[in-house]
């Protein structure tokens, strides 16, 4: 299938092949005709797939093709859950607004409110934005939603995990008649949050769900290494900084004092590192990632802030220092390498604390992964087991009459537990799986090995 096969304005046809598409993505393969019918739809589809153009092809045959409802109020909505993300689409948007009559216009939050106001009224057609800033306009008057013709949400379970359900509601709300179009995208559809959103909101929607979010990307090779402590992390992150072939890396950390600890290290020894936390204002924020991406730098060290979405396709290795808390993330984070075809390097280190978390991402990818060792940087951790089991082996090993087992005994146990760290071998926590996450955390009292 071909662009072309889409039936799309001839104009808009032109500016698919200015910018070098031919052929749609799976999800553009099935989202595109679908929106083009006026249907509501609810789409799941993996990172880097193409999403973006999914929604903004669709848009733009609409505005080009239909009259708009009204003079004055957007005529497309498009919702991110944060600020760079936001910028990211604007910037796809752009492409294809210019030289049309369309305005497009971007409204983030910790940017300067009065800007906005004068922004707003100048009635642009496309409005790009994260919710929170959108609605403050919203309630003031600022704009207008009774001739909204196409309201898109995107990543719509992250927008709901941060809290934006009060938000959506209220800019739905004010858009709800007939002839309003609603798509929404989630990276994933198994989300009960996201499922009662679409029940509230989508008027008979088409599901769309283009490999689950724990499909594997083929193009990404996931390694996994045993860490003591920080330093062991440091010290393998050196290691690799030196031996793999980069062209751009992001380091996620759990912490965003760990951001700068790292960057300001690694600039020490004359590698080009910069990092990026929420703590710093926007504009730097936007400073920093628009130096990323035009490559003057080649390390990003960052928390889940640029986990999602941000379309980068130079970088070639994306490293966990820590392990994310939240399991899917870790589905986003290593989305930023392989981007479009090309392939990528996914490192993880996990340590004590990371433990659980890796554990969790084996179960929502559904694989057992093995560990790989560097030679002279190995270490002393080889995952957790649940106490139960140590508690089973200290008995044995205490018992008077099995003294003179005593040297090969606990021995024994050593080594179940050294086969269990690449098995998923965790009978207990297999048991406490229909526990919430922090259920299990308190729940199993685990000790490391
Ligand atoms: P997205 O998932 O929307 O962030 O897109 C990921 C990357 O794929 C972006 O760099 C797009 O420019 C690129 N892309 C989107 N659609 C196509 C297509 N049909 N053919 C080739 N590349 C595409």
């Amino acid at each position: 299938m071909q662009f072309k096969d889409f039936g799309l304005d001839q104009r808009l046809m032109s500016t698919i092949e200015h910018l070098g598409f031919v052929e749609p993505t799976e999800i553009q393969q099935k989202a595109i005709p679908a929106a083009m019918t006026g249907q509501d739809l609810i789409a799941s589809s993996k990172t880097g797939s193409g999403k973006t153009l999914a929604f903004i092809i669709p848009a733009m045959q609409r505005l080009i093709r239909n009259r708009s409802l009204s003079k004055r109020d957007p005529r497309v909505v498009i919702l991110m859950p944060t600020r760079e993300l936001a910028k990211q689409v604007f910037t796809q948007l752009r492409l294809f607004t210019a030289g049309t009559q369309f305005q497009a216009v971007l409204i983030l939050g910790g940017e300067n409110f009065n800007d906005q106001v004068k922004t707003l009224h100048k009635d642009p057609h496309f409005i790009v934005a994260t919710p929170g800033r959108l609605a403050d306009h919203l309630s003031q008057g600022h704009f207008y939603l009774n001739g909204l013709e196409l309201l898109i949400l995107d990543e719509a379970d992250r927008m709901l995990d941060l809290g934006f359900s009060k938000q959506l509601k209220q800019i739905n709300d004010a858009a709800d008649h007939r002839k309003r179009q609603t798509l929404m995208f989630s990276a994933t559809l198994d989300h009960a949050q996201v499922n009662e959103f679409a029940l509230a909101l989508l008027k008979k929607p088409k599901r769309i769900a283009i490999g689950a979010a724990h499909t594997e990307h083929k193009d990404i090779t996931k390694r996994f290494y045993l860490c003591d402590h920080l330093d062991h992390k440091q010290a393998l992150l050196d290691h690799f900084l030196k031996t793999e072939k980069y062209q751009q890396v992001i380091v996620f950390t759990a912490t965003r004092s760990d951001t700068e600890r790292l960057a300001t290290l690694l600039s020490d020894q004359g590698l080009s590192a910069v990092a990026l936390s929420g703590e710093l204002s926007q504009s730097q924020r936007n400073k920093i990632m628009d130096g990323f991406s035009k490559g003057q730098q080649k390390i990003l060290i960052t928390t889940d802030l640029a986990s999602r979405g941000l379309d980068l396709i130079n970088v070639s290795h994306v490293f966990n220092f820590d392990m994310p808390k939240h399991t899917e993330e870790f589905v986003h984070r290593i989305g930023r390498t392989g981007r479009a075809g090309s392939t990528g390097d996914a490192i993880s280190f996990v340590g004590p604390k990371d433990w659980l978390s890796f554990k969790n991402v084996e179960g929502f990818l559904q694989q057992s992964f093995k560990f790989d060792v560097v030679d002279n940087l190995k270490g002393k951790f080889k995952g957790i087991k649940p106490k139960k089991e140590n508690v089973v082996a200290k008995k044995k090993a205490s018992s008077p009459a099995k003294d003179q087992n005593k040297k090969t005994q606990p021995r024994k146990v050593v080594k179940r537990t050294f086969v269990s760290h690449d098995a998923g071998d965790m009978p207990m926590l297999r048991k406490k799986t229909t526990l919430p996450i922090n259920e299990i955390d308190k729940d199993v009292d685990l000790e490391i090995d």
